[in-house]
């Protein structure tokens, strides 16, 4: 059973919290991969991924209630946070490509 579905959280709608690094660092891996600038298999897509989250500082939002004062957009498309996240994928590829589990 999914932890969401047990009650009492089962009335709480989660699914509006979210981490504001996995939407950059996703579209960063996602720009790669069609650009065949890394390795396309699951374990190095899904290792590069957890290792550029894990290297960032953690950045939940909760989407809907506060998105007037602060948008989503102020901080995913915010130039630091887009270079923080283009260097920790770039950094996690390299320690991937090291050893990779492919
Ligand atoms: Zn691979």
């Amino acid at each position: 059973m999914d932890i969401l579905d047990r009650p009492p959280l089962d009335k709480y709608d989660f699914s509006r919290m979210v981490n504001m690094w996995e939407k950059l660092i996703l579209e960063i891996i996602a720009d790669m991969v069609e650009r065949h600038e890394m390795c396309e298999c699951q374990d190095c897509v899904l290792d590069t991924t957890a290792l550029a989250l894990n290297s960032l500082p953690p950045r939940y939002w909760i989407l809907g209630s506060y998105d007037a004062f602060c948008p989503p957009e102020k901080f995913t498309e915010d130039s630091m946070n887009v270079r923080l996240a283009e260097e920790a994928v770039l950094r996690s590829y390299q320690l991937v490509q090291q050893n990779p589990h492919h």
